[in-house]
């Protein structure tokens, strides 16, 4: 399993569960206007979840259905930033 961040971190990006997770998972460029949680080193520890002010985080099994596009995006920005930012300013452009 893995923690999956969804869209209320959009442009409020604190990094709360950044300094909160034990292993470093959570990443962010300043270009971002979200965290990602890295789906293959994340241990479950749940930490991050109640560290967040506004709850956007969730194990990848139990996201909110508006929000289930997000389990893909926290993994594509591995993969390739750009279609991961590309795809959270469609789904919240920025204005
Ligand atoms: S659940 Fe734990 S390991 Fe996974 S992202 Fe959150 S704090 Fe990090
Ligand atoms: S604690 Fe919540 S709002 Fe803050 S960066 Fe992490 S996911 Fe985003």
């Amino acid at each position: 399993m893995t923690f999956v961040i969804a869209q209320a971190c959009i442009d409020v990006k604190d990094k709360s569960c950044v300094e909160v997770c034990p292993v470093d998972c959570i990443y962010t460029d300043a270009e971002d206007r979200m965290c990602y949680v890295h789906p293959d080193d994340c241990i479950d520890c749940a930490v991050c979840e109640s560290a967040c002010p506004v709850q956007a985080i969730y194990p990848h099994d139990n996201v909110p259905s508006e929000s289930v596009r997000f389990v893909e995006i926290n993994a594509q920005w591995f993969r390739n930033k750009a279609a991961a930012r590309a795809a959270v300013d469609e789904i919240m452009p920025n204005l």
